[in-house]
């Protein structure tokens, strides 16, 4: 049998390096991602014998394993689920695929200390790698479902790793770790404790609907004991709120999303009658980095009556929820449903109306109760929650009840619409906005002087979207949104008939450079005339109110429009 060695992708072995030199304390983690993987590998087993019965595998007995070995100083976890080819080893193990990886390796790097650099790992779910932390060496053995022939996979966590065909690997996949030295001073973290295992799939893994099993070493000349189960296996969306601690939903949005940070919210929701479903939804407390690009996997998990039927299912939610994770679980979908029947099915979109709405009230509710977790929601998710101001009209109103902006009224704090309406001047009818690149360059721009001399609050909007749904939106409660760079604004118009006489006086004494200005600037502009709204700059450029403002141009050129 031939072993061919590989060099793992250089991000790969980055992120090895840091697990090896272990930048994340709590090590006891590693069995809970090699669990999560045995989990999904079992899913993903059933249902694709569900799919098609002819395929050739063993589902009689779905279970995960747990051996441990205090002699040779292994630990193993074993599945009998889908399994790997030779080629798939090679690029699910040997690769990072996922995005934005370089960036993180590199602000991982720069990380000052080991907190920085915990919180950013946890964006990542390092998952099979995290191994390594406890391991010198880690050996995989693995045979797909319906194929005949088996893959070990070996690698010390360096630059390379090894593979080779094995001719007589069972069904599914067992991953081997070999400890590092015990630490004689440490006894908590023996992992080869069987009372160690127990308790930290117990914290873990508990959730996990597939059982995992473990069978303690016989003591000498017995026979050996009989393998006990060590997790409940109870969906925690179809227990009872009052039966579940927050521990235990935060272990399964860990498993779920991927992330190894608490989430900043669970909201579970139960509907009866005639289309039955739970849903366990989680807010992150953390935006994904890659959240803006165009390969982000949005969606929650799908199951029907407990079995697992898809990841990433697109159909629950509205795009600009993507950032929203969980699980929902239906009673009377078909478990063949595919994401094209999903997209237009009736039931489908009552569902998404209703997780939408529950998903809004949660942030109305942090603004009412909570306003740390509030802030810190909108810093991580609130440009993405104002695309829905421009894609879900049925909820605009509800968007807008809970989006803040940053403001002229406070340097660091963001107000709301309705906060600025309080605030509105007598006489001011509009709400003045103005958008831009950064704060900084809008606040000296030319076009802010009259307001800021007459103390006129401005709203600050400098993400792309602003741009989109200000127009899309239009009003508030009757009040124009108008942006103080675009047409015309006569702030001194209310009331102050007097100046009318005064601007024709002044545009006959101005009439000959004028005309000048227009002559010079024909090929560029549509239009020269005088101002009030400037009071130290000698002239700026405005744009008409129905035109494309320069950031918005340049947006719709990006997209090759
Ligand atoms: P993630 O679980 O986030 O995808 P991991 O590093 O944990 O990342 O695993 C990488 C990939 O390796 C998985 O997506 C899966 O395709 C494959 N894999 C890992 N463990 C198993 C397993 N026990 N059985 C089948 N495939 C596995
Ligand atoms: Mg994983």
């Amino acid at each position: 049998m031939t072993t061919e060695t590989f060099e793992f992708q250089v991000e790969a072995r980055q992120l090895l390096q840091l697990m090896i030199h272990s930048v994340y304390s709590n090590k006891d983690v590693f069995l809970r991602e090699l669990v999560s993987n045995a989990s999904d590998a079992l899913d993903k087993l059933r249902l694709e014998k569900l799919r098609d019965d002819s395929l050739d595998a063993d589902v009689s007995d779905l279970h995960i394993e747990i051996d441990v070995d205090k002699e040779a100083r292994t630990l193993t976890v074993r599945d009998n689920g889908i399994g790997m080819s030779y080629d798939e080893v090679g690029q699910l193990i040997g690769t990072i695929a996922k995005s934005g990886t370089a960036t993180l390796l590199k602000e991982l790097k720069e990380a000052k200390d080991a907190a920085g650099a915990e919180g950013l790992i946890g964006q990542f779910g390092v998952g099979f790698y995290s191994g390594f932390m406890v391991a010198d060496e880690v050996t995989l053995v693995t045979r797909r479902a319906g194929e005949s022939q088996g893959t070990r996979w070996t690698s010390r966590g360096e630059a390379t790793y090894s593979l080779e065909t094995v001719e007589d690997a069972p069904q599914g996949t067992a991953v081997t770790l070999h400890l590092k030295p015990a630490d004689p001073e440490n006894q908590l973290h023996d992992y080869t404790s069987p009372w160690k295992i127990r308790e930290i799939v117990k914290r873990y893994s508990d959730f996990i609907t597939w059982p995992i099993r473990m069978v303690p070493e016989a003591a000498d000349g017995e026979d050996a004991p009989e393998p006990e189960t060590l997790n409940s296996m109870k969906a925690l969306w179809a227990r009872s709120r009052d039966e579940v601690s927050d521990d235990e939903y935060h272990e399964l949005y860990k498993h779920i999303s991927h992330d190894w940070r608490e989430p900043l919210e669970t909201i579970r929701l139960q509907a009866e009658g005639t289309f039955e479903y739970q849903a366990l939804l989680f807010v992150p407390s953390h935006a994904p980095h890659d959240l803006f690009t165009r390969d982000f996997r949005r969606g929650v998990q799908l199951y029907v009556k407990r079995v697992f039927i898809m990841d990433d299912c697109e159909a629950l939610l509205p795009p600009y929820l993507r950032f929203v994770k969980g699980v929902v679980d239906a009673q009377d979908l078909s478990l063949n449903v595919s994401r094209e029947i999903l997209q237009q099915d009736r039931h489908i979109r009552m569902m998404q109306r209703r997780l939408t709405k529950k998903a809004l009230s949660t942030v109305k509710e942090f603004m009412a109760k909570d306003a740390d977790r509030y802030a810190t929601f909108w810093r991580e998710f609130g440009t993405v929650l104002k695309e829905g101001l421009v894609t879900d009209s049925e909820n605009r109103d509800a968007i807008l009840a809970v989006a803040s902006f940053a403001t002229t009224h406070a340097d660091d704090e963001p107000t709301t619409l309705a906060r600025y309406v309080e605030r509105m001047k007598d006489g001011q009818e509009d709400i003045y906005y103005i958008t831009g690149e950064s704060r900084q360059s809008i606040e000296n721009s030319p076009h802010m002087e009259a307001f800021r001399d007459k103390g006129i609050e401005v709203l600050l909007l400098t993400d792309a979207v602003d741009e989109v749904w200000v127009d899309a939106v239009g009003e508030y409660e009757g009040k124009k949104l108008r942006s103080v760079a675009k047409g015309e604004i006569d702030l001194d118009a209310k009331g102050e008939e007097q100046a009318d006489g005064e601007r024709e006086k002044q545009a006959e004494e101005y009439a000959g450079l004028l005309g000048w200005m227009r002559e010079r600037l024909d090929e560029d502009i549509k239009e020269v005339r005088l101002s009030t709204r400037l009071t130290v700059s000698p002239a700026c450029v405005v744009s008409d109110a129905h035109d494309l403002t320069p950031a918005l141009e340049n947006m719709y050129r990006a997209m090759g429009q």
